[in-house]
């Protein structure tokens, strides 16, 4: 009976779909390894990033399916990367980063929201959507000043926000040249929010 109670907890591993007698977590202690999580800080267009690990395999793909391939268990590995940061408790809001309507009814969720609602679950922070996200195209080819007008132009103030934060944490899966966090945060100045960070899972 003890052994069966062992094996009904056991949850195989994500990744490598090994049982693991010590695993209470997604991933057993291998593949856990591989994600090689090292919280830091970087610079990025001016914005202060909080990230918790390079993109690179295997957490480029984990991140890859659990964005396009409805792989929505995956939550549980970044609950897990999650609790290797610590973020500031005096942040007052939890910003996601937004995705348009469009590509928010293809893939039917935001990966970024689903991190955030976490985050603000776990420190007691309240979740905050003032910006909408208008459309989303390419931005190859594109110089660095195209890049970011292009970009700002992507986001418009909700019609009804009547909340005001001042220190706010935007949260997203990857930065990559950090153009849409940088927008987004041009956005939040506008609403009184003098004092933007940001955490992403993973840095391009
Ligand atoms: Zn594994």
């Amino acid at each position: 009976m003890l052994m069966f109670n062992l094996l009904n907890r056991l949850k195989p591993c994500y990744l490598c779909g090994e049982f693991n007698i010590h695993n209470t977590q997604s991933l057993c202690m291998a593949c856990w390894q591989q994600l090689k999580i090292k919280p830091r800080y970087i610079q990025k267009q001016e914005v202060s990033v909080l990230i918790a690990a390079s993109y690179q395999f295997p957490l480029n793909r984990v991140i890859q399916k659990f964005k396009y391939n409805q792989e929505l268990q995956y939550i549980d590995i970044f609950k897990q990367i999650c609790s290797e940061i610590n973020l500031s408790q005096d942040f007052q809001a939890i910003v996601p980063m937004p995705i348009s309507t469009s590509r928010l009814h293809q893939r039917g969720y935001n990966q970024a929201h689903l991190i955030a609602k976490h985050l603000s679950q776990k420190y007691n922070i309240p979740l905050w959507t003032p910006i909408k996200r208008k459309h989303e195209h390419s931005q190859k080819g594109l110089s660095r000043v195209e890049r970011l007008t292009h970009i700002e132009d992507q986001f418009e103030i909700a019609p009804s926000s009547p909340l005001r934060y001042r220190k706010v944490l935007i949260v997203d899966d990857v930065i990559t040249t950090g153009s849409s966090i940088f927008a987004l945060k041009n956005k939040l100045h506008t609403l009184g929010c003098n004092h933007v960070e940001a955490f992403c899972i993973a840095a391009a």
